[in-house]
Protein backbone atom coordinates (compact mmCIF):
# COMPACT_ATOMS: atom_id res chain seq x y z
CA UNK A 1 0.00 0.00 0.00
CA UNK A 2 1.27 3.40 -1.15
CA UNK A 3 1.05 6.00 1.84
CA UNK A 4 0.73 9.64 1.46
CA UNK A 5 1.07 11.77 4.14
CA UNK A 6 -2.54 13.88 5.03
CA UNK A 7 -1.12 17.28 3.93
CA UNK A 8 -2.80 20.15 4.55
CA UNK A 9 -3.28 21.93 1.75
CA UNK A 10 -4.57 21.13 -1.93
CA UNK A 11 -6.34 17.87 -2.01
CA UNK A 12 -6.84 17.37 2.07
CA UNK A 13 -9.90 19.55 1.32
CA UNK A 14 -11.63 19.11 -2.28
CA UNK A 15 -12.54 22.24 -4.33
CA UNK A 16 -16.20 22.64 -3.80
CA UNK A 17 -17.96 20.35 -6.92
CA UNK A 18 -21.15 20.16 -8.47
CA UNK A 19 -22.43 17.11 -7.11
CA UNK A 20 -24.99 14.85 -8.29
CA UNK A 21 -27.79 14.87 -5.29
CA UNK A 22 -31.28 15.67 -4.38
CA UNK A 23 -32.42 18.31 -1.99
CA UNK A 24 -35.84 17.51 -0.23
CA UNK A 25 -37.57 18.73 3.06
CA UNK A 26 -39.28 15.76 4.68
CA UNK A 27 -41.59 15.36 7.11
CA UNK A 28 -39.96 13.88 10.20
CA UNK A 29 -41.50 13.08 14.06
CA UNK A 30 -43.56 16.37 13.26
CA UNK A 31 -41.00 18.90 12.18
CA UNK A 32 -39.32 19.65 8.94
CA UNK A 33 -35.99 18.49 8.13
CA UNK A 34 -33.56 19.19 4.68
CA UNK A 35 -32.55 15.60 3.59
CA UNK A 36 -29.45 15.31 0.70
CA UNK A 37 -30.02 12.27 -1.48
CA UNK A 38 -27.10 10.48 -3.74
CA UNK A 39 -27.79 7.82 -5.57
CA UNK A 40 -26.09 4.39 -4.57
CA UNK A 41 -24.56 3.42 -7.75
CA UNK A 42 -26.01 1.28 -10.25
CA UNK A 43 -28.18 0.02 -7.37
CA UNK A 44 -30.57 2.91 -8.52
CA UNK A 45 -31.05 3.33 -4.53
CA UNK A 46 -31.80 6.75 -3.61
CA UNK A 47 -30.31 6.91 0.11
CA UNK A 48 -29.76 10.07 2.23
CA UNK A 49 -26.13 10.83 2.92
CA UNK A 50 -26.25 10.09 6.15
CA UNK A 51 -27.62 6.48 7.42
CA UNK A 52 -26.88 3.87 9.77
CA UNK A 53 -24.33 1.57 11.22
CA UNK A 54 -26.20 -0.22 13.62
CA UNK A 55 -23.07 -2.06 15.52
CA UNK A 56 -23.07 -0.39 18.60
CA UNK A 57 -26.13 -0.12 19.57
CA UNK A 58 -28.69 -3.10 20.75
CA UNK A 59 -31.31 -0.64 21.55
CA UNK A 60 -34.62 -1.10 19.24
CA UNK A 61 -35.24 2.66 20.28
CA UNK A 62 -32.25 4.74 18.79
CA UNK A 63 -33.03 2.22 15.55
CA UNK A 64 -36.39 3.06 15.55
CA UNK A 65 -35.46 6.87 16.12
CA UNK A 66 -33.23 6.89 13.47
CA UNK A 67 -35.59 5.33 10.66
CA UNK A 68 -38.77 7.98 12.01
CA UNK A 69 -35.97 11.19 11.40
CA UNK A 70 -35.56 10.16 8.03
CA UNK A 71 -32.86 7.18 7.65
CA UNK A 72 -33.50 4.40 5.34
CA UNK A 73 -30.26 2.19 5.30
CA UNK A 74 -29.73 0.14 8.27
CA UNK A 75 -26.39 -1.49 8.16
CA UNK A 76 -25.01 -4.44 10.37
CA UNK A 77 -23.40 -7.84 10.10
CA UNK A 78 -24.21 -11.52 11.03
CA UNK A 79 -21.48 -11.10 13.44
CA UNK A 80 -22.34 -8.37 15.57
CA UNK A 81 -23.05 -8.81 19.16
CA UNK A 82 -23.20 -12.76 18.29
CA UNK A 83 -26.20 -12.14 16.12
CA UNK A 84 -27.99 -9.74 19.22
CA UNK A 85 -27.46 -6.58 16.60
CA UNK A 86 -29.60 -8.40 13.82
CA UNK A 87 -31.97 -9.56 16.20
CA UNK A 88 -33.25 -6.17 17.40
CA UNK A 89 -33.36 -4.85 13.95
CA UNK A 90 -35.81 -7.48 13.07
CA UNK A 91 -37.46 -6.39 15.91
CA UNK A 92 -37.73 -2.94 15.31
CA UNK A 93 -38.19 -3.31 11.47
CA UNK A 94 -41.32 -5.73 12.07
CA UNK A 95 -44.93 -4.03 10.97
CA UNK A 96 -42.87 -1.49 8.81
CA UNK A 97 -43.52 -1.57 5.44
CA UNK A 98 -40.85 -3.22 3.79
CA UNK A 99 -40.15 -0.46 1.43
CA UNK A 100 -39.69 1.56 3.73
CA UNK A 101 -35.77 0.38 4.87
CA UNK A 102 -33.15 -1.01 3.55
CA UNK A 103 -30.86 -3.78 5.19
CA UNK A 104 -27.29 -4.54 4.44
CA UNK A 105 -25.51 -7.20 6.60
CA UNK A 106 -22.52 -8.77 6.08
CA UNK A 107 -20.73 -12.40 6.23
CA UNK A 108 -17.64 -13.62 7.22
CA UNK A 109 -16.42 -17.12 7.44
CA UNK A 110 -12.93 -18.35 8.67
CA UNK A 111 -10.14 -16.48 8.07
CA UNK A 112 -6.51 -16.85 9.22
CA UNK A 113 -6.29 -13.63 10.29
CA UNK A 114 -2.59 -12.63 9.97
CA UNK A 115 -2.70 -13.47 5.88
CA UNK A 116 -6.25 -12.28 5.42
CA UNK A 117 -6.93 -15.53 3.54
CA UNK A 118 -9.56 -18.06 4.38
CA UNK A 119 -9.28 -21.25 5.87
CA UNK A 120 -10.61 -24.45 6.14
CA UNK A 121 -14.76 -24.29 6.69
CA UNK A 122 -14.74 -21.31 4.55
CA UNK A 123 -17.36 -23.45 2.17
CA UNK A 124 -20.45 -22.24 0.21
CA UNK A 125 -22.59 -23.89 1.89
CA UNK A 126 -21.34 -21.89 5.30
CA UNK A 127 -22.03 -18.61 3.98
CA UNK A 128 -25.37 -19.86 2.42
CA UNK A 129 -26.14 -20.99 6.06
CA UNK A 130 -25.26 -17.88 8.09
CA UNK A 131 -27.23 -15.55 5.18
CA UNK A 132 -30.49 -17.95 6.24
CA UNK A 133 -29.56 -17.37 9.85
CA UNK A 134 -29.62 -13.82 9.38
CA UNK A 135 -32.56 -13.57 7.53
CA UNK A 136 -34.53 -15.32 10.16
CA UNK A 137 -33.30 -13.07 13.18
CA UNK A 138 -33.92 -9.97 10.83
CA UNK A 139 -37.22 -11.74 9.87
CA UNK A 140 -36.81 -10.90 6.28
CA UNK A 141 -37.17 -12.55 3.29
CA UNK A 142 -34.32 -11.00 1.30
CA UNK A 143 -31.68 -7.96 2.49
CA UNK A 144 -31.12 -5.46 -0.16
CA UNK A 145 -27.38 -5.38 0.14
CA UNK A 146 -25.18 -8.90 1.45
CA UNK A 147 -21.52 -7.55 2.09
CA UNK A 148 -18.57 -10.44 2.41
CA UNK A 149 -17.63 -8.95 5.75
CA UNK A 150 -13.95 -8.14 5.65
CA UNK A 151 -12.08 -8.25 2.65
CA UNK A 152 -8.23 -6.90 3.27
CA UNK A 153 -6.66 -8.93 0.24
CA UNK A 154 -7.39 -9.04 -3.83
CA UNK A 155 -7.48 -12.88 -3.54
CA UNK A 156 -9.97 -13.13 -0.67
CA UNK A 157 -12.16 -11.05 -2.78
CA UNK A 158 -11.99 -13.52 -5.62
CA UNK A 159 -12.45 -16.53 -3.33
CA UNK A 160 -14.62 -18.93 -5.37
CA UNK A 161 -16.99 -20.72 -2.96
CA UNK A 162 -17.88 -16.99 -2.05
CA UNK A 163 -18.56 -16.12 -5.50
CA UNK A 164 -20.62 -18.93 -5.89
CA UNK A 165 -22.57 -18.64 -2.78
CA UNK A 166 -23.51 -15.13 -4.02
CA UNK A 167 -24.86 -16.59 -7.39
CA UNK A 168 -26.71 -18.79 -5.24
CA UNK A 169 -27.92 -16.05 -3.01
CA UNK A 170 -29.26 -13.87 -5.64
CA UNK A 171 -30.85 -16.91 -7.59
CA UNK A 172 -32.89 -17.55 -5.25
CA UNK A 173 -34.11 -13.87 -4.30
CA UNK A 174 -31.96 -13.76 -0.70
CA UNK A 175 -29.80 -10.65 -1.50
CA UNK A 176 -30.45 -7.95 -3.78
CA UNK A 177 -27.31 -6.16 -4.34
CA UNK A 178 -23.49 -7.90 -3.53
CA UNK A 179 -20.79 -6.21 -2.00
CA UNK A 180 -17.37 -6.54 -0.28
CA UNK A 181 -16.70 -4.38 3.16
CA UNK A 182 -12.91 -3.36 3.84
CA UNK A 183 -11.37 -1.82 6.86
CA UNK A 184 -7.66 -3.00 6.34
CA UNK A 185 -5.55 -2.59 2.66
CA UNK A 186 -8.32 -1.10 1.37
CA UNK A 187 -7.36 -0.06 -1.99
CA UNK A 188 -6.34 -3.33 -3.23
CA UNK A 189 -9.46 -4.94 -2.04
CA UNK A 190 -11.49 -1.54 -4.20
CA UNK A 191 -9.61 -2.15 -6.79
CA UNK A 192 -10.19 -6.16 -6.99
CA UNK A 193 -13.68 -5.61 -6.58
CA UNK A 194 -13.90 -2.82 -9.29
CA UNK A 195 -12.10 -5.25 -11.48
CA UNK A 196 -14.04 -8.45 -10.72
CA UNK A 197 -17.23 -6.52 -12.20
CA UNK A 198 -18.78 -9.24 -10.17
CA UNK A 199 -20.08 -6.44 -6.96
CA UNK A 200 -22.83 -3.34 -6.83
CA UNK A 201 -21.61 -2.09 -3.83
CA UNK A 202 -17.87 -1.45 -1.51
CA UNK A 203 -18.45 -0.58 1.85
CA UNK A 204 -15.04 1.05 3.14
CA UNK A 205 -13.07 3.11 5.56
CA UNK A 206 -12.57 6.29 4.33
CA UNK A 207 -11.42 8.97 6.80
CA UNK A 208 -8.84 12.16 6.55
CA UNK A 209 -6.92 10.00 9.48
CA UNK A 210 -5.80 8.01 7.25
CA UNK A 211 -2.06 7.95 5.96
CA UNK A 212 -3.36 6.85 2.82
CA UNK A 213 -6.46 8.59 2.22
CA UNK A 214 -5.55 9.49 -1.56
CA UNK A 215 -5.02 6.01 -2.40
CA UNK A 216 -8.44 5.42 -1.17
CA UNK A 217 -9.66 7.94 -3.28
CA UNK A 218 -8.44 7.06 -6.02
CA UNK A 219 -9.96 3.53 -5.59
CA UNK A 220 -13.27 4.70 -4.99
CA UNK A 221 -13.26 7.24 -8.02
CA UNK A 222 -12.84 4.43 -10.50
CA UNK A 223 -15.12 2.07 -8.77
CA UNK A 224 -17.63 4.97 -8.69
CA UNK A 225 -17.26 5.42 -12.48
CA UNK A 226 -17.99 1.65 -13.31
CA UNK A 227 -21.27 1.96 -11.32
CA UNK A 228 -20.65 0.65 -8.16
CA UNK A 229 -22.02 2.23 -5.22
CA UNK A 230 -19.53 3.92 -2.61
CA UNK A 231 -20.60 3.67 1.38
CA UNK A 232 -18.41 4.89 3.38
CA UNK A 233 -17.79 4.14 6.98
CA UNK A 234 -15.32 5.03 10.03
CA UNK A 235 -15.41 8.36 9.50
CA UNK A 236 -14.40 9.16 13.11
CA UNK A 237 -12.19 6.62 13.54
CA UNK A 238 -9.42 6.64 15.90
CA UNK A 239 -10.64 10.20 16.68
CA UNK A 240 -8.18 11.51 19.76
CA UNK A 241 -11.41 12.98 21.99
CA UNK A 242 -12.02 10.72 24.51
CA UNK A 243 -15.43 10.08 23.17
CA UNK A 244 -15.08 11.76 20.38
CA UNK A 245 -16.72 15.51 20.72
CA UNK A 246 -20.15 16.05 18.75
CA UNK A 247 -18.09 18.82 17.51
CA UNK A 248 -15.35 17.18 15.16
CA UNK A 249 -18.03 13.80 14.12
CA UNK A 250 -20.23 15.84 11.82
CA UNK A 251 -16.87 17.78 10.50
CA UNK A 252 -15.30 14.15 9.50
CA UNK A 253 -18.60 13.08 7.82
CA UNK A 254 -18.65 16.28 5.80
CA UNK A 255 -15.09 15.65 5.20
CA UNK A 256 -15.87 12.24 3.45
CA UNK A 257 -19.03 13.62 1.83
CA UNK A 258 -16.82 16.46 -0.11
CA UNK A 259 -15.88 13.25 -2.18
CA UNK A 260 -18.63 13.12 -5.23
CA UNK A 261 -17.82 9.75 -5.33
CA UNK A 262 -19.06 8.93 -1.58
CA UNK A 263 -22.97 7.87 -1.98
CA UNK A 264 -23.99 7.40 1.64
CA UNK A 265 -21.98 7.29 4.85
CA UNK A 266 -22.71 4.74 8.20
CA UNK A 267 -22.91 6.68 11.65
CA UNK A 268 -23.16 4.68 14.95
CA UNK A 269 -25.68 6.32 16.89
CA UNK A 270 -25.60 5.34 20.44
CA UNK A 271 -27.35 8.25 21.86
CA UNK A 272 -30.75 9.88 20.75
CA UNK A 273 -29.31 13.41 20.56
CA UNK A 274 -25.85 11.71 17.55
CA UNK A 275 -29.21 11.27 15.11
CA UNK A 276 -29.58 15.07 15.55
CA UNK A 277 -26.25 16.29 15.68
CA UNK A 278 -25.35 13.71 12.59
CA UNK A 279 -28.52 14.43 10.31
CA UNK A 280 -28.06 17.97 11.06
CA UNK A 281 -25.26 18.47 8.92
CA UNK A 282 -27.17 18.07 5.78
CA UNK A 283 -28.91 21.56 6.18
CA UNK A 284 -24.95 22.78 4.92
CA UNK A 285 -22.53 20.00 3.70
CA UNK A 286 -19.96 22.73 3.42
CA UNK A 287 -16.56 22.67 5.84
CA UNK A 288 -16.63 25.40 7.73
CA UNK A 289 -12.92 27.43 8.67
CA UNK A 290 -13.54 26.52 12.25
CA UNK A 291 -14.24 22.53 11.46
CA UNK A 292 -11.30 22.78 8.75
CA UNK A 293 -9.02 23.73 11.79
CA UNK A 294 -10.23 20.95 14.11
CA UNK A 295 -9.89 18.59 11.02
CA UNK A 296 -6.23 19.53 10.36
CA UNK A 297 -5.48 19.58 13.67
CA UNK A 298 -6.74 15.93 14.39
CA UNK A 299 -5.20 14.40 11.28
CA UNK A 300 -1.96 15.45 12.56
CA UNK A 301 -2.68 13.77 16.03
CA UNK A 302 -1.63 9.75 16.16
CA UNK A 303 -4.49 9.24 18.04
CA UNK A 304 -5.51 5.52 18.33
CA UNK A 305 -6.35 4.99 14.42
CA UNK A 306 -4.11 1.58 13.12
CA UNK A 307 -3.87 2.33 9.72
CA UNK A 308 -4.14 -1.36 8.74
CA UNK A 309 -1.40 -1.03 6.48
CA UNK A 310 -0.09 -4.40 7.32
CA UNK A 311 3.45 -3.99 7.38
CA UNK A 312 3.64 -5.56 11.42
CA UNK A 313 1.77 -8.63 10.51
CA UNK A 314 5.04 -10.20 9.02
CA UNK A 315 7.45 -9.16 12.07
CA UNK A 316 5.88 -10.66 14.85
CA UNK A 317 6.78 -13.72 16.06
CA UNK A 318 3.71 -15.56 17.29
CA UNK A 319 2.07 -14.32 13.98
CA UNK A 320 -0.45 -12.53 15.65
CA UNK A 321 -3.08 -10.76 14.06
CA UNK A 322 -1.97 -7.24 15.11
CA UNK A 323 -4.25 -4.71 13.45
CA UNK A 324 -7.22 -6.99 14.49
CA UNK A 325 -5.87 -6.36 17.73
CA UNK A 326 -5.46 -2.79 17.14
CA UNK A 327 -8.87 -2.19 15.84
CA UNK A 328 -10.33 -4.16 18.88
CA UNK A 329 -7.92 -1.77 21.59
CA UNK A 330 -9.43 1.12 19.36
CA UNK A 331 -13.36 -0.21 20.24
CA UNK A 332 -12.18 -0.05 23.59
CA UNK A 333 -10.57 3.34 24.28
CA UNK A 334 -12.02 5.04 21.78
CA UNK A 335 -15.40 3.48 20.87
CA UNK A 336 -15.63 2.73 24.45
CA UNK A 337 -17.24 -0.58 23.25
CA UNK A 338 -15.78 -3.02 25.34
CA UNK A 339 -18.58 -6.21 24.13
CA UNK A 340 -17.33 -5.16 20.62
CA UNK A 341 -13.97 -5.54 21.34
CA UNK A 342 -14.57 -8.14 23.44
CA UNK A 343 -16.60 -9.78 20.65
CA UNK A 344 -13.82 -9.45 17.81
CA UNK A 345 -10.76 -10.31 20.36
CA UNK A 346 -13.32 -13.41 21.12
CA UNK A 347 -13.05 -14.31 17.04
CA UNK A 348 -9.57 -14.20 16.90
CA UNK A 349 -8.70 -17.29 18.61
CA UNK A 350 -5.85 -16.47 20.89
CA UNK A 351 -3.82 -18.06 22.99
CA UNK A 352 -3.65 -17.67 26.82
CA UNK A 353 -0.36 -16.31 26.57
CA UNK A 354 -0.38 -13.30 24.50
CA UNK A 355 2.56 -11.69 24.01
CA UNK A 356 3.97 -13.55 27.00
CA UNK A 357 6.77 -15.56 25.68
CA UNK A 358 8.59 -12.98 23.70
CA UNK A 359 12.02 -12.12 25.51
CA UNK A 360 11.68 -8.84 22.95
CA UNK A 361 9.68 -7.35 20.45
CA UNK A 362 10.71 -6.87 17.05
CA UNK A 363 7.68 -5.48 15.78
CA UNK A 364 7.75 -2.04 14.37
CA UNK A 365 4.32 -0.06 13.57
CA UNK A 366 4.45 2.15 10.69
CA UNK A 367 3.25 4.88 12.85
CA UNK A 368 4.66 3.85 16.41
CA UNK A 369 2.57 2.14 18.23
CA UNK A 370 3.82 0.39 21.18
CA UNK A 371 1.75 -3.04 19.67
CA UNK A 372 2.87 -5.46 22.37
CA UNK A 373 1.61 -3.35 25.44
CA UNK A 374 -1.27 -2.67 23.61
CA UNK A 375 -1.99 -6.15 22.45
CA UNK A 376 -1.24 -7.21 25.93
CA UNK A 377 -3.60 -4.78 27.49
CA UNK A 378 -6.34 -5.64 24.96
CA UNK A 379 -6.07 -9.07 24.94
CA UNK A 380 -6.56 -9.49 29.12
CA UNK A 381 -10.69 -9.04 27.09
CA UNK A 382 -10.12 -12.33 26.48
CA UNK A 383 -10.84 -13.52 30.37
CA UNK A 384 -13.69 -11.10 31.23
CA UNK A 385 -16.96 -13.24 31.40
CA UNK A 386 -19.12 -11.23 28.42
CA UNK A 387 -22.10 -10.65 31.23
CA UNK A 388 -19.67 -8.26 33.06
CA UNK A 389 -19.55 -5.99 29.94
CA UNK A 390 -23.00 -5.92 30.06
S1 LIG B 1 5.74 -9.42 21.95
FE1 LIG B 1 3.71 -9.82 21.07
S2 LIG B 1 3.57 -8.46 19.30
FE2 LIG B 1 5.77 -8.62 19.85
S3 LIG B 1 6.54 -10.31 18.61
FE3 LIG B 1 5.92 -11.19 20.55
S4 LIG B 1 3.81 -11.89 20.23
FE4 LIG B 1 4.29 -10.46 18.54
S1 LIG C 1 -0.42 -1.73 13.91
FE1 LIG C 1 0.85 -0.21 12.84
S2 LIG C 1 2.04 -1.40 11.35
FE2 LIG C 1 0.33 -2.72 12.03
S3 LIG C 1 -1.32 -2.37 10.53
FE3 LIG C 1 -1.65 -0.93 12.21
S4 LIG C 1 -0.62 0.96 11.58
FE4 LIG C 1 0.19 -0.68 10.26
Amino acid sequence: MKSTLAGFGGLFFLPQLDIKQDVRVVEAKGKERKMIYRTLGKTGLKLPVINMGVMLTDNPNIIRAALDSGILLLDTAHGYMQGRNEQTIGEVIKGRPRHSYYIATKINLPQNRATGLYQEGATTEEFLKRLDISLKRLGIDYVDILYQHGGSRKESVMYEPILKAFEQARKDGKIRFSGVSTHSNEPEVIDAVTDSKLHDVILTAYTFKQKHYQDVRKAIARASQTGIGIVGMKAVRGLNQQPPTVKNIPASFKWMLQDPNVHTVIAGFTAFEHIETDLSIMDDLTLTEPEKIELQKEASIRGLYCQGCRQCLGQCLEKLPIPDLMRAYMYTYDYRSVAHAQDLIASLDLSNRVCEDCSYCPVKCSIGFNVSKKVRDVARLKEVPPEFLG
